[in-house]
């Protein structure tokens, strides 16, 4: 287990509403380190919904969920947060008043005076293909998400799925698997016209292999995958990429009271019954709440209001505005 890495505030969900979060605590001098599963930042709208666009941000008459998610980031980016993109909050224990023990399933452990937690609808999770007998090989010869290229390295590799994960994967393995088969049950694909182009190209110079069908069988024995029923083809790895689903996760066990899945707060603060523990985004629920990006955005502001007492209690916090301080124009790295 790695050393643990005290922070002022940890943030668990690198949604629109956790991106935010850095920047209210940021102008209040609150240093943040952020926790996603996703392996990239922006939440339901950068997995949901990138080219979609959103007519209701104030002040913004359209913009997609990938172009806020990177406007965001650009926000942020003079208050320097750490990323901890492709882990699980796991667990969260409260070990001081207010002082928490939060660890991921990689290992990683955090010590900080106050929790943020902007887990949206719950951790993205990936949708298990419809194959019987997959469970054995999953981790060992069956991986849904690729944290490191080189352990793919040499492997006879099948990819499955017709989206863009599917897609960009096959495009970054391909050069370094012995070799690899993509596997769609149609000769039509969601992903972008740029990778399905490629694709084809390597296909047809005999780069790769293109399969149409389903798999619906594997073989092999004590989780290591030898071969799988799409005719013809020997395998040692598989990559289904079928999408993700939201599912509430681990939070449902760190000891909160809970509504319909949902964290009940005060409208003060977005605390919850727990001093020092904050919900803010879609994972929280009071009166009148709406599942919007702007109230996610109103709550962040009031949250980093009251974390403050907690990361500086000696100190007093005056309201300032962006426009006429330039104590705070410093710290967004303009004046
Ligand atoms: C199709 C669609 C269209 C929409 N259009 C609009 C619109 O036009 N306007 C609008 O205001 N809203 C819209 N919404 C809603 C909006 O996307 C949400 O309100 C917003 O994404 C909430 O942000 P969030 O940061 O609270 O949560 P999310 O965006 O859900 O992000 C939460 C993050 O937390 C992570 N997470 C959860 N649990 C853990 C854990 N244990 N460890 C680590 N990470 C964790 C998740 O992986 C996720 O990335 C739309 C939603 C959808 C699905």
């Amino acid at each position: 287990m790695s050393d643990t890495i005290k922070t002022d505030v940890l943030i668990v969900g690198a949604g629109p509403i956790g991106l935010f979060a850095v920047f209210e605590l940021g102008l209040l001098d609150i240093k943040a380190h952020l926790v996603d599963i996703l392996d990239k930042v922006g939440g339901q709208c950068a997995e949901l919904y990138p080219e979609k666009p959103i007519y209701d941000i104030p002040g913004i008459p359209f913009i997609t969920g990938h172009g806020l998610s990177d406007a965001l980031m650009r926000q942020i980016k003079p208050f320097g947060p750490t990323f901890h993109l492709g882990e699980m909050v796991t667990t969260l224990e409260k070990i001081g008043d207010p002082l928490f023990r939060v660890a991921t399933d990689r290992g990683k452990v955090f010590e900080t005076k106050s929790v943020v937690i902007a887990a949206g609808g719950g951790s993205f999770q990936p949708k298990r293909p419809p194959i019987n007998g997959i469970e054995p090989y999953e981790n060992t010869s069956v991986f849904y998400a690729v944290r490191k290229m080189d352990a793919f390295r040499d492997k006879r590799l099948l990819i499955v799925g017709g989206g863009d994960s599917a897609l960009d994967w096959t495009l970054n393995l391909q050069p370094i698997a012995k070799r690899l088969t993509l596997v769609h049950r149609r000769d039509e694909f969601r992903g972008a016209p740029d990778s399905v182009n490629k694709m084809r190209a390597l296909v047809a110079a005999g780069d790769m292999d293109l399969k149409i069908g389903q798999v619906s069988g594997l073989e092999g024995g004590d989780g290591q995958l030898s071969a799988c029923s799409v005719k013809g083809n020997e395998v040692d790895t598989m990559l289904p990429f079928f999408g993700l689903t939201m599912k509430l996760g681990p939070v449902a066990d760190w000891g909160l009271k809970m509504e319909d899945e949902l964290i009940p707060v005060d409208t003060a603060a977005f605390e919850t019954s727990m001093r020092g523990l904050f919900a803010i985004g879609d994972i929280n629920t009071y009166p009148g709440k709406l599942k919007l990006i702007l109230s996610g955005f109103h709550e962040a502001a009031l949250m980093a209001q009251k974390a403050h007492r907690y990361v500086y209690p000696d100190k007093k916090l005056v309201f300032q505005y962006t426009t006429s301080s330039t104590n705070l124009q410093k710290k967004l790295g303009v004046a």
